[in-house]
């Protein structure tokens, strides 16, 4: 396993981003694409807020998050930094309200009641937000996301949304050590991508693809990623298991 040191100084915060940022932009320039295409997304859950502060020092201006309860709180005691949030997670509809309130993005969209619910809450607070549909890759059943052959028909629905902004698709790779099976699901995430804006160039926003985490970015940005999740590479090894945030 790679060992990912922890960080907690503003410095150990900069010298983590770096090493990740050049790892990012060596994959890209290694699959010929731009660096710029690349976005890094910090994940943030289980992280403190102490901790995050460092991290905004060093100049993050986003974090991710999974869980709904922790974001709010998050969102409320970093509130003077100005800092954007990414929730990532599932989403039931009776937790919409906040996403709404404190979210500028919200890349696990996987369902038209989800959508429906966000949409209405966003309407009412007169502001809209970026989206993801997430799309289940793996044909793992403790990820959600889509089925493949759902997602077509979803995207049809979704302009009817107004105040959700389609960004483009997000999936969650096989845990595999197998780095062919991880491959195929970034790979199929941009097939679903390129298909469908083959029938309509609308369809999925700009186009992006959310793939890649700690463990497999940079397979990841091979296969096209233009938004790559990290957490533990810059905040260190997290101790809860993922079983908690992606329950089977
Ligand atoms: C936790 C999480 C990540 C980041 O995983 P790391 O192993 O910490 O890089 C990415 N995406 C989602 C949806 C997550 O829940």
């Amino acid at each position: 396993m790679t060992d990912y040191p922890a960080a907690r100084t503003a410095d150990d915060f900069r010298t983590n981003l770096a090493a990740v940022r050049a790892r990012i932009d060596a994959a890209a320039e290694g699959a010929g694409r731009d660096p710029g295409e690349v976005r890094l997304l910090p994940v943030s859950k289980t992280v403190e807020s102490d901790r995050l502060r460092n991290a905004v020092a060093a100049g993050c201006d986003w974090f991710g998050e999974n869980k709904v309860q922790e974001v709010k709180r998050k969102h409320a005691e970093l509130e003077d930094t100005g800092v954007k949030w990414a929730v990532i997670g599932h989403l039931q509809t009776n937790k919409a309200k906040d996403v709404a309130a404190i979210a500028d993005e919200f890349q696990a969209l996987d369902s038209l009641r989800v959508a429906e619910a966000l949409d209405r809450r966003l309407q009412m607070l007169g502001r809209g937000i970026d989206v993801y549909v997430q799309v289940n890759t793996s044909g793992e059943e403790s990820k959600f996301g889509l089925h493949p052959d759902d997602l077509a028909g979803f995207l049809t629905e979704l302009p009817a949304f107004s105040s959700l902004r389609v960004r483009g698709l997000m999936t969650l790779a096989a845990l595999s050590s197998d780095a062919e099976r991880v491959r195929r699901c970034f790979r199929l995430l941009r097939d679903l991508r390129d298909r469908a804006r083959d029938r309509d160039p609308d369809l999925v926003g700009p186009g992006e693809l959310s793939m890649g985490m700690s463990g497999d970015y940079e397979v990841a940005i091979a296969e096209g990623s233009t938004c790559v999740r990290v957490g533990q590479a810059i905040f260190g090894a997290r101790a809860t298991p993922d079983s908690h945030y992606w329950p089977g």
